[in-house]
């Protein structure tokens, strides 16, 4: 599933294609993934122009000049692409955009589970989520309070959009490993330099990450190169870069989560 540095390596390379352009046209080929219908999706979309697109957690954020938004939000499978993309043979396309440059935009979505959303008000549609971790007003602070308030361990926590808007299960072990961190440790029993450090390496992965154009790990998201700059997702078995201890594999709240032994002691609680 994308995360925060692929969606936002998405939105920049459409945004100088979308904003400025006028949609034509809205059609759904699969009605159930638009909220709160295709109906009011594609009267919210047709006729107005997309003034700005921007990215808020991991929704893609089309704001239309009559003060509507679309939030298109990819989960499992999702992608955007061109018709006309030269390198792209479109499949399970599920939507589509006309737009007055004569381009036609692509929803595609193989598993069904991705999102588009029309909605008014923005702030209400997103109240839920926590704040975005590059955001100037994300400090340790903040972190520190959000993580105090709850007694949970750190893993599920981090991957709580409710909590901190954007990651997932890719960047909240990289973060971790960097931080020194076991992904099972409370929240609550974190000191300030365990938050200090969670904080920094929350913020730096995602800024490499984004300088990498994202992770590319299967034909759904192509074209980044992250994947080779990661210190343990994906690399149960092999040596740990910085110690050379054997990354390992765990399941936490079912999710894979990469962790090495010694440079991520599990502290006695
Ligand atoms: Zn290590």
């Amino acid at each position: 599933m994308p995360e925060l540095p692929e969606v936002e390596t998405i939105v920049r390379s459409f945004r100088p294609h979308l904003e400025g352009r006028r949609i034509c046209a809205f059609h759904s080929r699969w009605v159930k993934n638009c909220r709160p219908s295709h109906v009011v999706v594609r009267r919210g979309a047709v006729g107005r122009t997309v003034t700005q697109l921007t990215r808020r957690a991991k929704f893609i954020v089309f704001h239309l000049h009559d003060g509507g938004y679309l939030l298109v939000h990819l989960r499992m499978s999702g992608r955007l692409a061109w018709a006309d993309q030269p390198d792209f043979r479109p499949e399970h396309v599920r939507a589509t955009w006309d737009l007055d440059d004569g381009h036609r935009l692509l929803f595609c979505d193989a598993r069904k589970f991705g999102r588009i959303t029309y909605t008014h008000d923005l702030a209400a549609t997103t109240a839920e989520l926590g704040p975005e971790p590059l955001a100037r007003d994300f400090t340790p602070s903040v972190l520190r309070g959000r993580l105090r308030a709850r007694r949970r361990q750190l893993k599920p926590l981090l991957l709580d959009q409710t909590v901190i808007a954007g990651l997932g299960n890719i960047y909240t072990d990289e973060a971790l490993f960097r931080a020194g961190l076991h992904p099972l440790t409370r929240a609550d029993r974190l000191n300030d330099e365990h938050v200090r450090r969670l904080h920094a390496a929350i913020r730096e992965v995602l800024r490499l990450a984004i300088r990498s154009h994202g992770t590319s790990l299967d034909w759904i998201y192509p074209g980044g190169w992250m994947q080779r700059r990661l210190l343990v997702y994906g690399r149960t078995g092999e040596p740990c870069r910085r110690c050379g201890t054997p990354i390992v594999g765990l399941r936490i709240g079912q999710r894979g989560t990469h962790v090495c032994p010694k440079c991520q002691p599990r502290k006695a609680e």
